[in-house]
């Protein structure tokens, strides 16, 4: 094994699937590569908890 470059589909730029991460996919059974550089993936998982917080603040705002 060796690492891997991969272009970020959210951001264009090439980064690195080290070996490290690849044995780490393969223990946890994921047959896909990353698509997204670290950097994407943390933002859009951001995005989520901050709109799941929006949705919950909105639910209660309503009682
Ligand atoms: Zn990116």
């Amino acid at each position: 094994m060796q690492d891997e470059k991969i272009i970020c589909k959210d951001c264009g730029q090439e980064f690195i699937h080290s070996v490290r991460d690849q044995e780490f996919y393969k223990q946890q059974g994921f047959d896909n590569k990353p698509v997204r550089c670290r950097d994407c993936r943390k933002k859009r998982k951001d995005q989520r908890n901050n709109t799941n917080a929006q949705q919950r603040n909105n639910i209660n705002s309503e009682n």
